[in-house]
């Protein structure tokens, strides 16, 4: 009985060194010096073996293999606290200057970054604020971030923006500064959550776009002057100037690469009768739908311009003299098949009359050449009885 329970002792103990189980070795040493001291214990009481008791001092080996064992744990124990105290000041370390980095961004920012509570009143807002709104940081703090905002229709249009789609992109609103000066900005925003998905308030950060916007208004304002410069204020086609600057270039253009340039001019045929019989703003009515008519007929790449008066002149590239004079002939049909309404109870019927004139390769004209030659065609449709089309080639008066 005792040596079957010796035998599942050290069958279990087999397992729990297979398994590696902690401190088996030490029990193991121990169990075997326990097992050799009964085996001389039980021997010398039977007077085979000359040494009486010995399994006490078995026990001193459990004591031992214990103490071992506790001190290995131990010792392992305190190796992991330290892994674990030099992994969390890494962290810790991480942590701190992924903080800095963030921070540096806060504070060097030219934007202003603000993190609002819940009643957009500001909780901490990055030192732009002083540049851009004139608001020392700690006076900021006591205010909400729509309070700047000038236009309250566009408070109530952000909060509503926020509130219900969470986010708010490149807003445009005029805020206005501690000192009273009005700037152009874009607020952008987000809501801010906590861990349960919770709104507790919002961020975002606001853009000066005041030098922006100026520079696009002077731009503007630029362009319209200059628009203004090169447009006839009536019919607002083309001026006279702006034909010449066109024509020049158009012409240089042809001379290099042989592509022939055709002009025409127009003029309406009486018109004196028109506003000698119907006023001068029926006149200038009959001048805008002129233009409106002709416009139509014309292709993108050609430069139409009132010449003066009532004449008119159309600058056609890589046209020839034929394609011009059929552009021609287009137009005084258009302009005498189309009465123009010069009131609710008058339409009247309007004619024209052109002259043609063509810049073909190896030509040496320039531009006034061609104009007279045009004007002198115009001329001849003038004395042939008006409303028709005369080519430069086909005058023989000159
Ligand atoms: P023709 O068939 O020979 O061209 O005769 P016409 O009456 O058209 O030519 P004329 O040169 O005798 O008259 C041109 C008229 O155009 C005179 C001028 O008062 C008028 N006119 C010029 N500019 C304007 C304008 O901007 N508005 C109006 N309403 N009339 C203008
Ligand atoms: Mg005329
Ligand atoms: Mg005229």
């Amino acid at each position: 009985m005792f040596f079957l329970g010796i035998i599942y002792y050290l069958f279990f103990l087999q397992r729990i060194i297979v398994k590696r189980r902690d401190g088996a070795v030490y029990i193991a040493i121990a169990s075997l010096i326990s097992f050799v001291a009964v085996i001389i214990e039980t021997l010398s009481l039977n007077n085979l073996l000359p040494y009486g008791r010995v399994t006490s001092f078995s026990f001193l080996a459990y004591i031992l293999a214990q103490a071992i064992l506790l001190s290995a744990r131990f010792s392992r124990s305190f190796d992991r606290v330290e892994t674990l105290s030099t992994e969390l000041e890494e962290v810790n370390i991480s942590l701190e200057e992924s903080e800095k980095k963030y921070r540096t961004i806060f504070e060097d920012s030219k934007d202003i970054i603000f993190i609002a509570g819940i009643d957009t009143k500001i909780e901490d807002i990055s030192p732009a604020c002083e540049e851009v709104l004139g608001y020392p940081r700690g006076e900021l703090q006591q205010m909400r971030i729509l309070d700047v905002m000038v236009n309250p229709e566009l408070q109530s249009q952000f909060e509503i923006k926020i509130s219900t789609q969470g986010v708010v992109r490149n807003f445009e609103v005029s805020l206005r500064r501690k000192d009273g000066r009005k700037i152009d900005a874009l607020v952008s925003a987000t809501l801010r959550r906590n861990e349960d998905d919770k709104v507790i308030g919002v961020q975002g950060n606001v853009r000066d776009i005041t030098d922006r916007k100026q520079a696009e208004f002077e731009r503007l304002r630029a362009l319209k002057f200059q628009e203004i410069a090169i447009t006839d204020p009536l019919t607002k086609i083309y001026n006279r100037r702006h034909f010449y600057e066109t024509a020049e270039k158009e012409l240089e253009r042809a001379k290099r690469t042989g592509a022939p340039v055709s002009l025409l001019i127009l003029d309406i045929d009486h018109f004196k009768t028109v506003n000698d019989t119907y006023g001068h703003l029926a006149g200038d009515q009959v001048l805008v739908d002129l233009v409106g008519l002709c416009k139509e007929k014309i292709r993108n790449i050609d430069t139409f311009a009132r010449f003066g008066g009532e004449e008119f002149i159309l600058l056609m590239p890589d046209t020839d003299r034929n394609s011009a004079y059929e552009t021609a002939m287009r137009l005084r049909k258009v302009v005498s098949e189309k009465p123009i309404a010069i009131s609710d109870e008058v339409n009247l019927p309007i004619t024209i009359s052109l002259g043609v004139a063509s810049w073909q390769a190896g030509e040496t004209t320039d531009i006034n050449t061609l104009l007279n030659q045009a004007d002198h065609a115009l001329y001849q449709s003038k004395e042939n009885g008006r409303n028709q089309v005369t080519l430069w080639e086909d005058n023989k008066h000159d």
